[in-house]
């Protein structure tokens, strides 16, 4: 059982009570109220303080989380969340989410979503399914041919163009993570033949802020959030995040030689100024219409390139 802890403004403690109304339960000793949803019990204390408990107590407590538009906090939230995952969650059934290509100037974003049953954590483990960081890109592509057809999965590949036309629309590269990682999410939750359980997501930003970046978005999507922990170093609490992770570096290394083919170029991976070095050679050959295509335009790579 998951515990998130908020502590409220009095306006919105009454505003919970009216809106808590008819799912109160009783009134322990301190508090105000005490409600039970579907999903969720709901403790307000007098001190202002509100404690959600349940299996999937964040979607409840997001909801009293941000300010009605056109209203500031009184004072920010505080969110403490304990326990979000069972402690035997590396061998329970589980999506996993992770993206790369985030710190690459050169290359798409690329986010994958998998699914990965009880029945193959253990031979997962066996294989060496772990962080995509951990390898080179040879073994990494050996890797996701091992496990890719055994799990349900979602990639997705933001192109740079796309990506470069995201950020001029005032989008950064998180709430780009979080917009693709709710799409993945989405496309993979319909495939499978029940909700997940367990959603892990390799945490970039706090459930808050990615929450609030997808409730920013000018074309409102259908939120994924029921079961979604966000985790830190993800890929070591569970091997789907690790798989997910494994097969989105793969359809990176893939898509990038496949440019670098059809270039005659070859576009080094990462920031360093192997990079620069390379971009420089890029606008010589092709022109910096070519550099804005395949790179992330607004890493100060392009300053030190251009200049
Ligand atoms: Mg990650």
């Amino acid at each position: 059982m998951a515990t998130i802890t908020l502590t409220v403004s009095k306006e919105t403690l009454e505003k919970m009570h009216a809106h808590y109304e008819g799912q109160i339960i009783k009134v322990p000793p301190y508090s105000r109220f005490q409600a039970k949803t579907s999903h969720c019990v709901v403790t307000a204390y007098n001190s202002l303080k509100v404690v959600f408990q349940g299996s999937d107590p964040e979607a409840e407590a997001y909801l009293w989380q941000l300010p009605p538009v056109g209203e500031e906090p009184q004072s920010p939230p505080i969110i403490k969340a304990t326990g979000t995952l069972p402690s035997n969650i590396a061998r329970l059934s589980a999506v996993g989410c992770d993206e790369v290509g985030t710190g690459d100037y050169f290359g798409p974003l690329v986010v994958c979503c998998a699914y990965v049953p009880e029945h193959l954590i253990e031979p997962f483990l066996k294989i060496g399914i772990r962080d995509s960081k951990d390898y080179k890109d040879p073994k990494i592509c050996e890797l996701a041919e091992k496990i890719k057809g055994k799990i349900p999965h979602q990639t997705i590949v933001l192109p740079n163009a796309k990506y470069n036309e995201m950020v001029a629309k005032g989008m950064n590269a998180n709430s780009i993570k979080a917009y693709l990682h709710n799409l993945a999410l989405k496309k993979l939750v319909q495939s499978l033949p029940e909700y997940p359980e367990y959603i892990v997501m390799d945490e970039f930003v706090n459930g808050r802020k990615y929450f609030s970046y997808l409730k920013e978005l000018p074309k409102k999507p259908e939120i994924i959030q029921k079961n979604l922990h966000f985790i830190q170093k993800g890929e070591s609490v569970h091997v789907a995040v690790a798989a997910a992770s494994i097969l989105a570096r793969e359809s990176f290394v893939k898509y990038m030689d496949l440019v670098g083919k059809q270039l005659d170029f070859t576009l080094p991976k990462g920031a360093g100024p192997i990079v620069d070095r390379a971009g420089r050679e890029l606008v010589k050959k092709f022109g910096k219409a070519k550099l804005e295509e395949y790179s992330k335009f607004h890493f100060a790579n392009t300053g030190k390139i251009l200049k």
